[in-house]
C-alpha cells in the first residue's frame, strides 16, 4: 500500500471495528425474493414499493410499443445542448397535467435534484430552515448555498414558528424544507401545518421531498400532498422516480417562472448528460397507469399497518406511519447482529447505521412492497420467524 493511502486503511478498521463498515452487497433478484449466498430471502430492503419494477408483465407491454426500439439508449449530451429529446417535454407536461399545476422540470436523479434546486434558488437574502432529519442530498444541496441555514429539530414547528418570529424580517425569502415521508423513521410530516406557516409568513416557500411517497399516498399515486389536498400550496414539489415509480430520474412540480429559472441557474440540470430517453419513456409509461395502481396502494397500506402493529405489541418504538418500518436498535454492532440473524431466517433486512442515522440510533429499516402477501407479514412477525 502506498504511504499516501495509509490513513485511509486505518479509517477502514475504525469503521469496521465500531460495526460501521459498509460493503456493496450482492444478490440477485427474482419478484419478492432475492438470493444471496445460495441463500433464498424475503427482500424487505427494496424501495420497488408497488412492485412495478419485478412486474414482467408491465415491462413486456413497454417493449411491445410501437415507438419503443427507435429510443435512444443515451441522450449524448446536456437538455441544455442536443439532449432535449421530445419525449422529455411529453414527461413534463403530462406531469404538470396530473399535478394540475403550471410545469414539472424533470432531473437526472433525486440526488441531482436536492443538490441542485436550493444552491440555484438561494442567495445571501435567504434563510433555508430544514428538518434535522432530511435526506443527505438536500443536506448536500443545502452546504452549497450562499443563503444561511438553520437545523430544526425534527418536526417540531412550534421551532420553527419562534425562528419565523425571530428572523424573517432579515431575510428576503426563507425555505422550509422536509420530506414528506421521512426515509429511515417513516412518519409523516403535517403538511397542513407547512401551509399554515406559509399563509402566515409570505416570504415562505415551501419545499417537500416526496421521494418515497410518490407512488404509493394519494388517491392517484400523487404523494401525501395529494392526500393532504395541497398540491397547490407547495412552491418546490418533488418526487424521484427510482423508487415506487420503478424507473431512474426525479422531477419537481413548480411554478413557470421558478422552472424558467432552474432552466437557467440549476447546474446539476445544465452540466449533466440528460437521462437517456428509454428510460425517460418508461418514466412516462408508469406516470400514465398510476391512477390504476390503487389496489397495489391499498395493499400496501394494509400489510404495513399489520407489521406496525405487530412490532408495537412487542413493546418496539414505533414512529413509522407509513412502509417504512423502523425497528431501532441504538448500536450500530446490534444492528448488524439483528440483520444478520433475520437474513438466517430469510428475510433480507439491512443495517443502517450513522451518518445515515443520527449516531445512538442504528437500526434495521423495513421497507415493504406490493409485491408482498399478509402470509409474509405473519411469518415475519412470528417470534421464531420460521
Ligand atoms: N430524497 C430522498 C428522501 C431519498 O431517500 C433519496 C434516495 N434514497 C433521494 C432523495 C435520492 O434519490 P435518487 O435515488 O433518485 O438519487
Amino acid at each position: 500500500m502506498r504511504d499516501v493511502c495509509k490513513s485511509y486503511a486505518a479509517e477502514l478498521e475504525r469503521l469496521k471495528e465500531s460495526g460501521s463498515l459498509r460493503i456493496l452487497p450482492q444478490g440477485q433478484h427474482s419478484g419478492k425474493w432475492i438470493v444471496s449466498g445460495g441463500r433464498w430471502m424475503l427482500n424487505l430492503s427494496s424501495n420497488d414499493y408497488l412492485g412495478l419494477a419485478a412486474d414482467n408483465r408491465l415491462r413486456e407491454e413497454f417493449m411491445q410499443l410501437p415507438y419503443m426500439t427507435s429510443l435512444p439508449f443515451s441522450s449524448s449530451s446536456s437538455r441544455l445542448l442536443t439532449g432535449n429529446f421530445d419525449i422529455y417535454n411529453t414527461l413534463e407536461e403530462k406531469l404538470a397535467a396530473m399535478y394540475g399545476r403550471e410545469s414539472a422540470l424533470v432531473l437526472s436523479s433525486g440526488y441531482h435534484m436536492n443538490s441542485g434546486i436550493l444552491p440555484a434558488l438561494c442567495d445571501r437574502d435567504t434563510l433555508i430552515l430544514a428538518d434535522k432529519l432530511v435526506h443527505a442530498s438536500l443536506i448536500d444541496g443545502i452546504r452549497l448555498c450562499e443563503g444561511r441555514c438553520i437545523r430544526f429539530r425534527h418536526q417540531d414547528y412550534d421551532q420553527v414558528e419562534n425562528i419565523l418570529v425571530k428572523e424573517a424580517a432579515a431575510y428576503g425569502r426563507i425555505f422550509i424544507v422536509t420530506e414528506s415521508i421521512f426515509s429511515m423513521d417513516g412518519d409523516l410530516a403535517p403538511l397542513h401545518r407547512l401551509v399554515e406557516l406559509k399563509r402566515k409568513w409570505p416570504s415562505v416557500m415551501l419545499y417537500v421531498d416526496e421521494a418515497h411517497a410518490v407512488g404509493v399516498r394519494g388517491e392517484n399515486g400523487l404523494g401525501l400532498a395529494e392526500e393532504c389536498g395541497c398540491i397547490g400550496d407547495i412552491d418546490l414539489l418533488c418526487g424521484t422516480f427510482g423508487k415506487a415509480l420503478a424507473s431512474v430520474g426525479a422531477y419537481v412540480i413548480c411554478d413557470r417562472v421558478i422552472r424558467e429559472y432552474l432552466v437557467n441557474k440549476m447546474r446539476t440540470l445544465i452540466f449533466t448528460t440528460a437521462l437517456p430517453p428509454v428510460n425517460v419513456a418508461w418514466s412516462l409509461f408508469i406516470m400514465e397507469r398510476l391512477p390504476q395502481f390503487r389496489e397495489r396502494r391499498e395493499h400496501l397500506a394494509r400489510i404495513s399497518s399489520m407489521l406496525r402493529e405487530a412490532f408495537a405489541m412487542q413493546g418496539l418504538l414505533m414512529p413509522s406511519e407509513s412502509h417504512i418500518i423502523p425497528m431501532i436498535t441504538g448500536s450500530s454492532a446490534d444492528a448488524v447482529l439483528r440483520a444478520e440473524e433475520m437474513q438466517r431466517k430469510g428475510f433480507y433486512v439491512l443495517p443502517i447505521r450513522p451518518p445515515t442515522v443520527p449516531e445512538g440510533t442504528s437500526r434495521l429499516r423495513f421497507s415493504l412492497t406490493a409485491a408482498l402477501d399478509s402470509s409474509d407479514i405473519e411469518r415475519l412477525t412470528d417470534k421464531n420467524g420460521r
